[in-house]
């Protein structure tokens, strides 16, 4: 197809404002796919079951279109990940577009997911149409939520198309927006020095990773021996396709258009998000801009429950990371805990993905250490040494200062809720940016915040604070020195380093309090009595004393039900493989994960 009739574009939109309805909509209208066919929401497909049948990722559908001018374009429609954790790739796969719909929900307006991704596609120079969805809930005020745009976000909206992606309304005048108002890509095909832009990749145990791109200069054939720019890495072309959306092999692929390849690439960190495609035998000059590796924000242990999983704890994660070039794992150590791992994520959300995944698909039984931000210690003798692990906190006379994460943290929230937000911030900490009167009714709240204060229940809180109406985006801004301590955790005297923690001096007796409380309430009793201590060093700042009990579970069942004592006792006697020993004292696992539930 040549460039003047291709449209690549992507959907922009705060969660729940309609995107995936509307990508099935453009589907349908397009004939791209039938009705019938066409289960819920196709580019949403990706849940954990349906995953491991699908090898090609529903991350893009070439879509053909007979505009109002006669003509047949093709568009690519480029999907983006919905959460904060990705931002990365939602900035990768914008930057394979020339234009994007910017959905926002008639009856809500502009939402801080709407921000954030505005500007990114701002950043990305993207053409940007607005699309006022849901218009035909009685509670929607198209008119309202037009000017808010218009006012928030510095947009013309004069040419703003009102839709309803449920009730099918609107989607004509969105095909033809995008043919009119987004450009074409620009004819680089004849003397140009391939180049290709990777904005997603994905494992296929057979074929090797896929790797999605979009070709900005030159063109791909099969055969082409092909380099990465910034990972140095060589492969050669066996397949190449797009998605229509079900997967279709082509020859070659030309500027302009998107696709996927496959060059058996053995993990996906081979082909990383944001690396340029270029051939090997006429390499480009340059890379196309914005390349940056995935680093992990927020760390955590993971122990096998029982010991003997530890290899297939080390198999799973090795198997994940195939097709996960942003988590990363090194073996670890506990007194406490044995062997286990101290695992590396995007940010809580990934954290969560990944655990789930090897409890569910691998079968591990996991016990998961609170999750810490990445800390900077500066030392005495002048080195600085990067602190993943609370553990592994220097020593207070050894350490001359501690730098922490701090992310700028926007909040949109409606005006009545502002007093309990302001609070919430500045109990985490933050220190208040500015805040602005968005409407009548809505206002933004911009915060710095230690990243510390929001990985944990900071969105739960801000949920429930604003009844569910507050919404928030934040971005990491570098590092700060602040006045750190590591809090130890004494369980019957004895230090219980996975429950060891970096907190601020001010919050440590009241996270202290908090944890040793929680924890006298999950530790069975036991015939001794058992003092459960948080301490800075050697100064106790808060303990509890769990007292003893002569545990009899059975006592319960008066009278002989002799098979519900058997239950009982079985219930027991699994329930104790989740213990952990220390000492003389049997902790639960769920001692271990409660630390994150408090604050
Ligand atoms: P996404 O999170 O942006 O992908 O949003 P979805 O497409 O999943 O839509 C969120 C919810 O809004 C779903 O329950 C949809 O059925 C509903 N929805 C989407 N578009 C419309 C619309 O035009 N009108 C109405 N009434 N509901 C809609
Ligand atoms: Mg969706």
């Amino acid at each position: 197809v040549p460039p003047k009739y291709i449209r690549n574009f992507s959907i922009i939109a705060h969660i729940d404002h309609g995107k995936s309805t509307l990508a099935d909509q453009l589907l349908i209208q397009t004939k791209t796919v039938m009705d019938r066919e066409m289960q819920a929401q196709f580019l949403d497909g990706m849940d954990l079951e349906r995953e491991r049948g699908i090898t090609i990722k529903l991350n893009q559908a070439r879509m053909k279109y007979t505009a109002n001018d006669g003509q047949v374009y093709a568009l690519n429609l480029i999907d983006t990940p919905g959460h904060v954790d990705f931002n990365y790739e939602v900035s990768r796969s914008l930057a394979a577009c020339e234009g994007c719909l910017l959905v926002v929900d008639a009856a809500q307006g502009v939402e801080a997911q709407t921000l954030a991704n505005v500007y990114l596609a701002m950043e990305n120079d993207l053409e940007i149409i607005p699309v006022l969805n849901k218009i035909d809930l009685p509670g929607a005020e198209p008119e309202r939520v037009r000017r808010e745009i218009e006012e928030v976000l510095g947009l013309d909206c004069s040419r703003a198309i009102l839709a309803s992606a449920k009730a099918g309304i609107g989607i004509e005048d969105i095909l033809e927006a995008i043919v009119e108002r987004i450009p074409p890509p620009a004819d680089n095909i004849a003397d140009h020095e391939t180049r290709a832009l990777i904005f997603d990749s994905a494992y296929d145990p057979y074929r090797g990773v896929i790797v999605y791109f979009r070709v900005t200069d030159g063109e791909l054939n099969v055969g082409d021996r092909v380099m990465l720019m910034n990972t140095r890495k060589e492969h050669i072309i066996d397949e190449l396709g797009v998605l229509a959306p079900k997967p279709v092999n082509v020859d070659r692929l030309f500027a302009g258009e998107v696709g996927w390849l496959s060059a058996s690439i053995k993990a996906v960190a081979d082909a990383r998000v944001g690396d340029t495609i270029t051939l090997k035998k006429n390499p480009a000059s340059q890379a196309l801009p914005g390349y940056t590796e995935a680093k992990p924000m927020v760390f955590c242990g993971m122990f096998p429950s029982d010991g003997d999983q530890f290899e297939d704890l080390r198999e799973a994660l090795g198997k994940l990371q195939l097709n996960d070039s942003a988590l990363s794992f090194e073996p670890e150590v506990s007194s406490a805990m044995g062997f286990g791992f101290r695992c590396g994520f995007l940010g809580l959300l990934h954290m969560e993905i990944v655990q789930e995944r090897l409890e569910r698909e691998y079968d591990v039984d996991l016990i998961v250490t609170s999750p810490t931000v990445v800390y900077r210690c500066n030392l005495a003798k002048g080195e600085t040494m990067v602190v993943q692990n609370p553990t592994l906190l220097p020593d207070a006379g050894v350490r001359e200062s501690i730098e922490e994460p701090y992310c700028r943290m926007e909040i949109i929230t409606p005006k009545d809720f502002v007093g309990p937000l302001m609070e919430l911030s500045q109990a985490r900490r933050g220190d208040f940016v500015d805040m602005q009167f968005l409407t009548e009714a809505r206002t933004t709240l911009i915060y710095n915040l230690p990243l510390a204060e929001v990985v944990t229940d900071f969105f739960d809180e801000l949920k429930s604070r604003s009844r569910g109406y507050a919404s928030m985006e934040y971005h990491q801004i570098g590092y700060r020195k602040s006045d750190l301590v590591r809090l130890d955790i004494k369980i019957n005297n004895e230090t219980v380093d996975p429950l060891a923690q970096i907190v601020h001096r001010d919050a440590a007796f009241r996270v202290g309090k908090a944890l040793t409380g929680r924890l006298r309430e999950v530790i069975p009793r036991q015939q001794f009595k058992i003092p459960i201590q948080a301490a800075i060093g050697v100064k106790v700042v808060a303990s509890e004393n769990l007292s003893a009990m002569r545990k009899d579970v059975t006592a319960k069942c008066y009278g002989g039900d002799i098979s519900r004592k058997k239950k009982l006792l079985k219930k027991q006697a699994a329930g104790k493989k989740r213990m952990k020993m220390f000492g003389k004292v049997e902790v639960p696992k769920e001692a271990f994960t409660s630390i994150l539930k408090i604050n």
